[in-house]
C-alpha cells in the first residue's frame, strides 16, 4: 500500500517535470510514449485505491501552464483534454459508455452516430470572433485560462483575420495550430545554420513558435491550422452535427481536415482508424491519432465530462513511433563491399507498430555526433515503414547502473581478421581483405567473373549464391578447382551447362592481365588504373614487390619539379603512373600488403591463371586510333571501344586528322561528316570484328530452329 502511495507520488513528480519541459519549454526530454505510460500506470494505481487521488494530479486536470510571460486570458468555455484509447477493446467500451449513458438520459440510443476526423498534432488555441473579425487568440493553458497570443496567431496566414459571409456576433473557433513536416525540417535547418536550438518534433517548432514574445519571429515561422470545433457562440444557432458543423466552419473560411467519416458504429470507427493509419505516412503533417465525437452536438451536453476530457469524444492513438529503450551493444557487421557498419543491439521495443532489436548506426562519426554510450537509455525511431532510428540518448539517465562504456571501431575486420582502412574524407571504416573476406565473398566472386573483368560465362549472381553457401567456393581460386560432377549435383545445374561453366572458367585462365587486375577487385582500381598498371608491371609478383610508399614519395617529388618546369615554360619530364593519384597507390598497397589477398593471389597462380599480357592477347588493332559513333547493330559503344582495346588499339572520343578509322553506325552525325572532310577511313561493326579476328557477337537467329546462343563462328 505504502509502496504504491509512493510510486504514485514519484509518477507525478516525473510527469509534473515532463509537463513543465513539455508545456513551458516546448522541449520535452521523453518520448510521448514514455509519457503515456507513466500516465497510465498513475490512472491504474488511483483507479486500484481512489484514496490516492489527489486535486493537483495530471490525471485530474489539463496538462499545460500560464506563463507570465503572456496576458492571461479566461476561456468563456474550458478546453478539455481527450480521453486516449490504445487498443480496439477501449474503443468498444467507449461505445458501450456512451449508450448506456445515453439510455440513462432517456435519448434514443438508436439515433447514435458518430463522426471521426484525423488527431492534429499541434497546440491546441481558441480564436474569438466578434463580428466575423478575429478578435482574440488564446492558448489551452490549464483549460480555464490560456494565455493571448493573439498578436502572433495574426500572423499565421491560414487563420483568417475576417471570416466569410453572415457571423454569429460571437463565435470561439477551437482548432490546432501545427507546422507540416517539410517546413519544420526546414526550419530547424535554418536554426542549425544560425546555431540556435533545433525543435525535437514538428509539434514543439510550432508551440514554440505560437509562444513567441516577438510576433515578427513567429511571422517568420510557416505555421497552419484546422479547425475542429467551437467554444462560445452567441448570435447564431450553428448546426446540429459535429460533421455539419465542420462543414460549415470551412464555408466562412476556417481551414477543416479533408480526412473525416460518418460512423454507424464502433466496426465502422475502427475501419477509419485503420485507413488513417496507412494514410498517415503520406500526409503533410504529424497526426498522433484520430478522434471520434458523438454526431449530435446537443447530446453532447448530456454525457457531460469526467475529470479533465469529454465523455462524447475519444482519442484512438496510433502506436507510438519513438519510444525508450537500452542499447545493449554495438556490432559491427560488414557489407559486401567491405564496409563496416555499426549497428545498435537494443532491448527489444515496441514502436511504429513492430518490435525494434536493432538499427543501423551508419558509421562512427554518427556514434560520436549523437553520443552514445553502451549502455544508455536511447529513445529509437521507427515511422512508417522508415528503417528504425536511435534519435538520442537520455545523457540525464546516465546516473543510473554505471555499465556504460565507450564505443570503439575495431582494429581488424570481424570477420576475416584482415587490416581495416578509413580513408581520408570517408566516413567509412572498410576491411581490405577483399578476396578472402566471407562478408565479401560472393561480391568479389561476381566482381571477377564479370563479363569485363575475367569474363566467365554463366557465372552469374544464382550461380555464386549457391557455390558460396554450399562451401565449394570461398576465393576466386576456388573456382579452377570446380569440375562438371560437382556443378552438376547443384539445383539447376545441367551436365550440359556444367561442362559449358568448366570450360568457361578454363578458357579464363588466359585473360590479359589488365583484365586479371581489374578482377581483382581493389578499391579505386577500375579498368583504366588497370590498364595503366598492367604496362608498368609484369606480373603480381612485381607489383607485390613494389615499394609503393617510396613509389608515392617519387612521384610527388617529380610532380612538384614539373610544377616547376612548366612555370618556367619548359616541358614537363615523365611520371611514372600518370593519372594514378595517391588514393589509388595507397589502396595498392594496402591491398598488396594483405597477407590474406596474397595468399589468394597465389592460389590463383597454382590453379593455373596465366598471366597474359595485353599486347600478347592482341596486336592486331596496335598503333592505330579509333573514334565509335552512332548506334551499331550488335555492340553497345562501352563494347566497342573495349574490343578496340582488347586488340591493342586507341580510342579517341573526338575525330582528328590523328584518327585513323571511324567506326560508324546508325544516325551518325557530325564525326561522321568530319571523318569525310579529313578523307578518314569509315568502317562498319563487321569490318572491325573482321580487323580484330574475334567472333561476330551473338545474334538473333534468322533460322527459328537454330538455338539461341549457339555461336555462330
Ligand atoms: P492529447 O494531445 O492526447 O489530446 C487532447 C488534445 O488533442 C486537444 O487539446 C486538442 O488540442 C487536440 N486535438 C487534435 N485534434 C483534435 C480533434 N480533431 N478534435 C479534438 N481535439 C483535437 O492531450 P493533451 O492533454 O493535449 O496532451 C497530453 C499528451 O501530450 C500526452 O498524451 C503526451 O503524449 C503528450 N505529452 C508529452 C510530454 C512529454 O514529455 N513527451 C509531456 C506532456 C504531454
Amino acid at each position: 500500500m505504502d509502496s504504491a502511495r509512493k510510486r504514485a507520488e514519484k509518477l507525478r513528480e516525473l510527469l509534473a517535470r515532463y509537463d513543465y519541459e513539455y508545456y513551458v519549454l516546448d522541449a520535452p526530454s521523453v518520448p510521448d510514449a514514455e509519457y503515456d505510460r507513466l500516465f497510465r500506470e498513475l490512472q491504474q494505481l488511483e483507479r486500484n485505491d481512489p484514496s490516492l487521488v489527489v486535486a493537483g494530479s495530471p490525471t485530474q486536470r489539463v496538462g499545460g501552464a500560464v506563463s507570465g510571460a503572456f496576458a492571461a486570458v479566461r476561456h468563456s468555455s474550458p478546453m478539455l483534454s481527450l480521453n486516449n484509447a490504445f487498443e480496439d477493446d477501449e474503443v468498444l467500451a467507449f461505445d458501450r459508455r456512451v449508450r448506456e449513458r445515453l439510455a440513462e438520459e432517456g435519448l434514443p440510443v438508436g439515433e447514435l452516430r458518430y463522426s471521426a476526423e484525423l488527431k492534429y498534432d499541434g497546440v491546441a488555441v481558441s480564436l474569438r470572433y466578434e463580428h466575423g473579425l478575429l478578435a482574440q487568440a488564446a492558448t489551452r493553458g490549464d483549460g480555464t485560462t490560456g494565455e493571448d497570443v493573439t498578436a502572433n496567431v495574426r500572423t499565421v496566414r491560414a487563420i483568417p483575420l475576417r471570416l466569410v459571409g453572415i457571423a454569429p456576433s460571437v463565435l470561439e473557433v477551437r482548432g490546432e495550430v501545427l507546422m507540416y513536416r517539410r517546413d519544420f525540417e526546414r526550419l530547424n535547418e535554418r536554426q542549425r545554420h544560425a546555431g540556435e536550438r533545433e525543435f525535437v518534433n514538428p509539434r514543439n517548432a510550432a508551440a514554440g513558435s505560437l509562444r513567441q514574445l516577438d510576433p515578427a519571429v513567429t511571422a517568420a515561422r510557416p505555421l497552419r491550422f484546422f479547425a475542429y470545433g467551437v467554444g462560445e457562440v452567441t448570435g447564431a444557432g450553428l448546426p446540429d452535427t459535429h460533421s455539419a458543423l465542420l462543414d460549415w466552419l470551412a464555408r466562412i473560411g476556417l481551414p477543416v481536415g479533408a480526412e473525416r467519416a460518418a460512423a454507424d458504429g464502433p466496426q465502422d470507427l475502427l475501419a477509419f482508424y485503420r485507413r488513417m493509419q496507412s494514410l498517415r505516412p503520406k500526409l503533410a503533417y504529424d497526426i498522433d491519432g484520430v478522434v471520434y465525437k458523438v454526431e449530435r452536438r446537443h447530446w453532447h451536453d448530456a454525457l457531460g465530462f469526467v475529470a479533465r476530457a469529454p465523455r462524447f469524444a475519444l482519442a484512438h492513438k496510433f502506436p507510438a513511433e519513438e519510444a525508450l529503450t537500452e542499447l545493449l551493444d554495438i556490432e559491427v557487421q560488414v557489407g559486401r563491399t567491405g564496409k563496416l557498419t555499426p549497428v545498435a543491439r537494443l532491448r527489444p521495443v515496441f514502436v511504429g507498430g513492430v518490435t525494434v532489436t536493432n538499427a543501423t548506426l551508419h558509421n562512427e562519426d554518427e556514434i560520436a555526433r549523437k553520443d552514445l554510450l553502451i549502455g544508455d537509455t536511447v529513445v529509437v525511431r521507427r515511422a512508417g515503414d522508415v528503417i528504425p532510428e536511435v534519435v538520442r540518448a537520455l545523457p540525464e539517465r546516465r546516473s543510473e547502473p554505471p555499465r556504460r562504456r565507450a564505443f570503439a571501431m575495431p582494429r581488424a575486420c570481424p570477420v576475416c581478421g584482415s587490416a581495416v582502412v578509413r580513408e581520408e574524407g570517408e566516413a567509412d571504416w572498410r576491411c581490405v581483405g577483399g578476396l578472402y573476406c566471407a562478408a565479401q565473398r560472393k561480391q568479389a566472386l561476381l566482381h571477377f567473373a564479370q563479363r569485363r573483368a575475367m569474363d566467365i560465362e554463366g557465372l552469374g549472381e544464382k550461380l555464386v549464391d549457391q557455390l558460396v553457401d554450399a562451401g565449394l567456393v570461398r576465393t576466386p581460386a576456388d573456382l579452377y578447382r570446380l569440375d562438371v560432377a560437382t556443378l552438376a549435383g547443384l539445383e539447376r545445374m545441367g551436365e550440359k551447362s556444367a561442362a559449358n561453366l568448366v570450360e568457361a572458367i578454363g578458357r579464363s585462365r588466359r585473360a590479359g592481365f589488365a583484365r586479371f587486375l581489374f578482377a581483382l577487385g581493389i578499391r579505386h582500381v577500375g579498368e583504366e588504373v588497370a590498364r595503366v598498371l598492367a604496362q608498368r608491371y609484369a606480373d603480381t609478383e612485381a607489383l607485390m614487390r613494389e615499394d609503393w610508399s617510396a613509389l608515392a614519395a617519387a612521384k610527388a617529388a617529380l610532380q612538384k619539379d614539373n610544377a616547376r618546369r612548366r612555370a618556367r615554360g619548359e616541358p614537363p619530364g615523365p611520371v611514372p603512373l600518370e593519372g594514378i593519384g595517391p588514393e589509388i597507390v595507397a589502396s595498392l598497397q594496402r591491398f598488396f600488403e594483405e597477407p590474406h589477398n596474397r595468399q589468394v593471389i597465389a592460389a590463383l597462380h597454382a590453379a593455373g591463371i596465366e598471366f597474359v599480357r595485353e599486347a600478347e592477347a592482341g596486336e592486331r588493332l596496335a598503333g592505330r586510333t579509333f573514334v565509335v559513333t552512332g548506334t551499331l547493330p550488335t555492340m553497345s559503344r562501352e563494347q566497342a571501344h573495349e574490343l578496340i582495346r582488347r586488340h591493342g588499339g586507341t580510342v579517341a572520343s573526338s575525330v582528328s586528322r590523328k584518327t585513323d578509322f571511324l567506326v560508324a553506325g546508325e544516325a551518325a552525325g557530325s564525326k561522321l561528316a568530319r571523318a569525310s572532310e579529313l578523307g578518314i577511313a569509315v568502317i562498319d561493326e563487321d569490318a572491325l570484328l573482321n580487323m580484330t579476328g574475334e567472333a561476330l557477337p551473338r545474334r538473333v537467329p534468322d533460322d527459328p530452329d537454330d538455338p539461341v546462343g549457339s555461336d555462330p563462328a
